[in-house]
Formats: C-alpha cells, sequence, structure tokens
C-alpha cells in the first residue's frame, strides 16, 4: 500500500494492512502466518511524515548453534520519521521534531509504501544472537550431532589436541 505524502493530513490518519505473505528477499528471516500492521501517519510539514503505530508478525528464524528452524513473535512499536532523502540539509527543520530523538528513514520520493515499512522494521527486530533457546546445546564441533535430542558420545570428551599447541608455536 502506498500513500503519497499529499493524501496525508497535519491531523493525520490510521492505517492498517494484513498481509499474508510478505517476499522478504533474503535468507536472514522467513515468515509465518498473518504480519499485521496499524500505524498513524502525520504530516510534519512539507516533507517530513511521523509514522507511529504497531507491528505484529512471526518470523522464521535459524538457530545459530543447532541449525534448526524457530519461530520467533515479534509485536513493535513503531515512532520515526519519513523524510524525503536530503531534505534534512536543505530547508529549515520542523521545531517540535528537534526536540525529540527520532529515527529518520530517508525516502526517495514523497510517498510512504507500507509494505516497505513492514520490511524495515522486520529486519529490525531480528536479534544479533539467533537462539532457538537461551540454553540450546547446538551441534557437536566433533561429531556433528544435535546435542539437544541426544547427548553425542563424544560428550565429556576435552578438546585437546597437542599438536595444534605445537603447530602454534612453530608459526611464531
Ligand atoms: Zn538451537
Ligand atoms: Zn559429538
Amino acid at each position: 500500500m502506498k500513500i503519497p505524502f499529499s493524501q496525508i493530513s497535519t491531523a493525520g490518519q490510521q492505517y492498517s494492512l494484513d498481509v499474508p505473505d510478505i517476499d522478504t528477499e533474503n535468507e536472514i528471516f522467513s515468515l509465518q502466518g498473518m504480519t499485521s500492521l496499524s500505524c498513524k501517519l502525520t504530516r510534519k510539514g512539507s516533507d517530513q511524515i511521523l509514522v507511529q503505530g504497531r507491528i505484529s508478525a512471526t518470523l522464521l528464524l535459524t538457530c545459530d548453534r543447532c541449525l534448526r528452524i524457530y519461530s520467533q513473535n515479534v509485536d513493535a512499536g513503531l515512532d520515526f520519521i519519513c523524510e524525503i532523502n536530503g531534505s534534512r540539509y536543505q530547508g529549515v527543520r520542523e521545531i517540535d521534531l528537534t526536540a525529540r530523538d527520532l529515527d529518520i528513514m530517508q525516502l526517495e520520493e514523497a510517498v510512504i509504501d507500507l509494505g516497505e515499512i513492514i520490511r524495515q522494521q522486520l529486519y529490525l527486530s531480528v536479534p544479533q544472537q539467533r537462539l532457538c533457546a537461551h540454553d540450546c546445546k547446538g551441534i557437536c564441533p566433533i561429531c556433528g550431532a544435535d546435542r539437544n535430542s541426544s547427548p553425542c558420545r563424544c560428550s565429556g570428551v576435552p578438546i585437546h589436541n597437542p599438536f595444534a599447541v605445537l603447530a602454534a608455536v612453530k608459526g611464531k
């Protein structure tokens, strides 16, 4: 859904969007079920739009340790400014906005693309460290077994290779 700045008033208007399927065009996450965005768009001067609302979605992520796919719910508030690329350096900034430390999304043209807002917010909600569980045991680096399912046979054997130490000394 694309909304030109010209359709957004200073009084603000509510929008909501439910999307069954979004092409995320990436390998970091995919989506499960419906993704919902509801937001209020308010015009702040000729080249700035205030976006406030909520997004909810279920991300499917790959665990960093065991490589299994797990789901993570996203329910996040939105509060940022969309402005036309570069306008910050050309004109006078709205006074009430400078007082608040809001994030700014730069746009190429004076159009709010709600689909693009969803994509960006989902990217932002992907955690740095992706774990299916905080105590995920991961995959054994020796035998490759998933240690969440069953302890592997090499558990308890200390990983110590005297030749690796020797190689490191020689390399100096
Ligand atoms: Zn895991
Ligand atoms: Zn093992």
